[in-house]
């Protein structure tokens, strides 16, 4: 490892280069419920040339790599398994290029959700992206990688459907162009050309490096306001979903499901939050979603709770604090989800699941489900809080998690973002010649597997 250490150091300068005992041990790790694994180097590069670099050394050695943007992922999919590189791409954190006609813009990998809004605000406040309720370090590579969702997933779907562009360096360091910048000046959409994206998105860092992003925008409407429907019936949240989206004016639709506060306990919560351009546009709005669901407020099964103007404010920001405040619930700092994708079909029974694993196994948990497109799918998440300095709370965390991703499974969806045992279920399950597809591209783009290695492996 001297060697590699003093090649890397060539490569990026001293200053980006560490095998110290505090940072092995910070980047062994995440919140999730995964055991620690502690990789051997941590480099953090400043260009795609010396990506490119560290690839083709990496390659050559054979050295396992990690590629990592915020580390937040929580089901340890950035924990050096064999060992390794992690490759900490918070350095290449540049705003490139706004297209505010196109409505898009250019960032390098480690450019992270809090400064891409940050930036907008400050310098584009017509525009705003999808932002996940992922504390603001998290990168908008990280994100879009493993096909996460957001503010905006009612309007524009999950975030790797805003993806119009990367730039990625392979694990035998060529660099690749995904979308119209393969051939053009502009980052504008991955039509018409055969769309390469596949071979990187929903890999957990498997077959590359991604350096550069283009993402759309959307506009940052003036006025904003949320309503939030409230129903006792589980079985009527899908057709109530379904004729929300169906107006298509949400720009993010989430049901949350919670056992505290004490009055919340029981009832299905559904934040329909939308945006205009003027106050008269806004009740237009707010018209049609009531309308769209009037057959239920006549039946009295449900309808809109009165908000007072605080709480409207919370839960019209982005990101939710409340998620981040329930992921400390239990003090020391431990929390996962199992997120699951699946169609709103399913959102009777995934809830009752969800309510039966948390109550026989008397996990502090909160479940929700965030509606991608309208009403396209879901992603439904279970979510568990621990504290990470009593093993006992972990490892009840952990078999909750177990037992959720078999549940989710066995339902029909499947996980998302899944730790690496996960994955393992995932497998089980899958058609066989696509499994045998996945591991014939991964040994193409990837001669030595050296990228994130013990990621979607059968055993
Ligand atoms: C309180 C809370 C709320 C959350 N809410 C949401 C939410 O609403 N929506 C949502 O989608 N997620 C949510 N998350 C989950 C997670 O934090 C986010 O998805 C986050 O955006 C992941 O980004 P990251 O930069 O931390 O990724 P990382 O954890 O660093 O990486 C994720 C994966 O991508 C790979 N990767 C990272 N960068 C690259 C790169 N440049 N090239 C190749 N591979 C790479 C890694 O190897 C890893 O497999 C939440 C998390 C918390 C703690």
């Amino acid at each position: 490892m001297k060697e590699i250490y003093d090649a890397l150091v060539k490569i990026v300068g001293p200053e980006w280069v560490s095998d110290h005992a505090e940072e092995r041990f910070i980047y062994s790790r995440d919140p999730g419920t995964m055991e620690p694994r502690e990789p051997d180097l941590v480099v953090m590069p400043d260009s795609s040339e010396e990506v490119q670099k560290i690839m083709a050394l990496a390659t050559e050695k054979g050295i396992p790599v990690v590629p990592m943007g915020g580390g937040l992922v929580l089901s340890g999919l950035t924990r050096p398994l064999k060992g390794g590189i992690v490759l900490d791409m918070k350095r290449m954190n540049r705003i490139l290029e706004v297209n505010e006609t196109s409505r898009s813009v250019l960032v390098e990998a480690g450019a992270s959700q809090g400064m891409l809004q940050a930036y907008l605000r400050k310098h584009h406040p017509g525009l705003k992206h999808s932002i996940p309720d992922a504390p603001p370090i998290a990168t908008i590579a990280g994100n879009v990688l493993i096909h996460g969702s957001g503010h905006l997933s009612a309007a524009g779907g999950l975030h790797s459907d805003m993806l119009n562009g990367m730039e990625v360096v392979l694990p035998t360091g060529e660099i690749v162009k995904i979308g119209s910048c393969a051939t053009s000046p502009y980052w504008f959409s991955r039509a018409p050309l055969p769309d390469l994206a596949g071979l990187f998105i929903g890999w957990s860092g498997t077959t590359g490096v991604a350096t550069k992003l283009a993402i759309k925008l959307y506009p940052d409407r003036p006025f904003n306001d949320v309503g939030i429907f409230v129903t006792e019936d589980p079985e009527l949240v899908p057709d109530i979903i379904h004729r929300i989206a169906g107006v298509a004016v949400a720009e993010d639709l989430l049901a949350w499901m919670t056992p505290k506060p004490e009055w919340a306990r029981g009832f299905q919560m559904i934040n329909v939050n939308y945006g205009a351009e003027s106050r008269r546009e806004l009740l237009l709005k707010r018209d049609l979603i009531r309308e769209s669901v009037r057959k239920y407020i006549d039946e009295k099964v449900g309808g809109f709770m009165p908000l007072i103007p605080e709480a409207k404010q919370r839960f019209l920001e982005a990101p939710q604090s409340t998620l981040a405040a329930f992921a400390d619930s239990r003090r020391g700092g431990g929390f996962e989800y199992v997120g699951s994708i699946m169609p709103i079909d399913l959102f009777p029974e995934a809830y009752r699941k969800g309510i039966e694993i948390a109550g026989r196994r008397g996990v502090p948990h909160s479940l929700g489900a965030r509606v991608i497109g309208l009403g396209h799918c879901m992603m439904f998440f279970y979510a568990y809080a621990f504290n990470r300095a009593d093993a006992a709370d972990v490892k009840l965390a952990q078999e909750a998690l177990d037992e959720t991703n078999e549940a989710v499974l066995e339902m029909g969806g499947i996980p998302w973002k899944a730790e690496a045992p996960a994955q393992k279920q995932i497998i089980s399950r899958m058609d066989p010649d696509t499994f045998s597809l996945m591991n014939r591209l991964r040994g193409l783009l990837d001669p030595k597997g050296i990228m994130n290695p013990g990621n979607w492996e059968a055993d």
